[in-house]
């Protein structure tokens, strides 16, 4: 397969406008195309990139197209309604590096392939700054071949690409990292309003979380890494000394009238899991607890 040089890149918003500008940076022949014109105008004028007319256009020639839209019915839209993968050339490869729904990924590649396209999930870790300093986390799916060949656009954009399998799994990847962060920012909220209540000083909380919650002490680093995946179930702390605890949270939370809704669910699990398993096994054997309930084995 020949290398990737020209490129019709679609979405040129927050995200892709520093991402498009590394690949120009990086020497690959541009074609962008956003429905908000000037988007596009402004970054052909400072980039040097062709600005196509449509998204079809974008497509015409080019050994590959990169959509940063919104999601995957935008992203299906530029595809089937605006006639992009009509105008594609077969062997050229489609790379949806936006947040999509997998389910819809798998779909439009399997459509995508009767065209003789190819098409790769390449969902992004990290926000503008992330992309401005081309250190993004690219998260890929689908044919490794083809995610081979695009390798040298997303060394481009980023410090570090994750192999995911198959087509759709990175969709679902990026969609569980921003699930866990999206719980975590409201978990950490919900701590804070607490303390709060009770007095604390937010700067000091938040400084203390940051040294106690995140880093080697952060859950995935702590337990799930070298206790869950191991199974070696030997953090030193009982269940039913985390149940307490997190007992003692949500009651603190009711004496003062703060709402601790994850927390509620948090400790309801936390006492169901102790139940099952016994109090005194080692609080990361909850995985056991969640592997009966889903049938699934981590
Ligand atoms: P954005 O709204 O800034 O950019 C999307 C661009 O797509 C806009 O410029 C819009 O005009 C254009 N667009 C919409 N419909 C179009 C169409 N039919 N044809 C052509 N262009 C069209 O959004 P963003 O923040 O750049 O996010 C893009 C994707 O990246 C989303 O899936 C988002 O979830 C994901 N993402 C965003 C961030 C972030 O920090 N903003 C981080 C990681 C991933």
């Amino acid at each position: 397969m020949a290398n990737i040089r020209n490129i019709g890149f679609i979405g040129i918003g927050n995200m892709g406008a520093p991402m498009a500008g590394q690949l120009a940076r990086q020497g690959f022949a541009l074609t962008v195309f956003d429905v908000q014109v000037a988007n596009a105008t402004a970054f052909a004028s400072e980039h040097g990139a062709r600005v196509a007319s449509s998204a079809a256009e974008a497509g015409e020639g080019a050994d590959a197209v990169i959509f940063m839209l919104p999601d995957e019915r935008v992203v299906r839209h530029v595809l089937f309604d605006d006639g992009l993968a009509a105008r594609m050339s077969r062997g050229a490869v489609a790379i949806d590096m936006g947040t999509s729904a997998p389910a819809s990924t798998r779909a439009t590649g399997a459509e995508l392939a009767e065209l003789g396209i190819g098409y790769v999930d390449a969902p992004v870790m990290g926000g503008v700054v992330f992309a401005r300093d081309a250190s993004l986390d690219i998260m890929a799916a689908g044919d490794v071949a083809l995610i081979e060949r695009c390798r040298p656009l997303f060394a481009a954009m980023s410090r570090k690409l994750w192999l995911c399998g198959e087509l759709g799994s990175a969709h679902v990847l990026k969609a569980m990292t921003n699930y866990i962060n999206a719980c975590a920012l409201i978990n950490t909220l919900e701590a804070m309003v607490i303390g709060r209540k009770f007095g604390l000083d937010s700067t000091v909380m938040a400084q203390a979380i940051d040294a106690m919650c995140n880093g080697r002490q952060h859950p995935v680093v702590k337990k799930v890494m070298p206790h869950v995946l191991t199974r070696k179930y030997g953090t030193g702390m009982a269940m039913q000394l985390i149940a307490k605890d997190v007992k003692i949270a949500v009651d603190a939370a009711h004496s003062v009238g703060a709402a601790v809704p994850l927390g509620e669910v948090t400790a309801q699990l936390w006492r169901a899991a102790t139940e099952q398993l016994g109090g005194t096994r080692d609080h990361s054997e909850i995985v056991r607890y969640w592997e009966d309930m889903t049938g699934a084995e981590l």
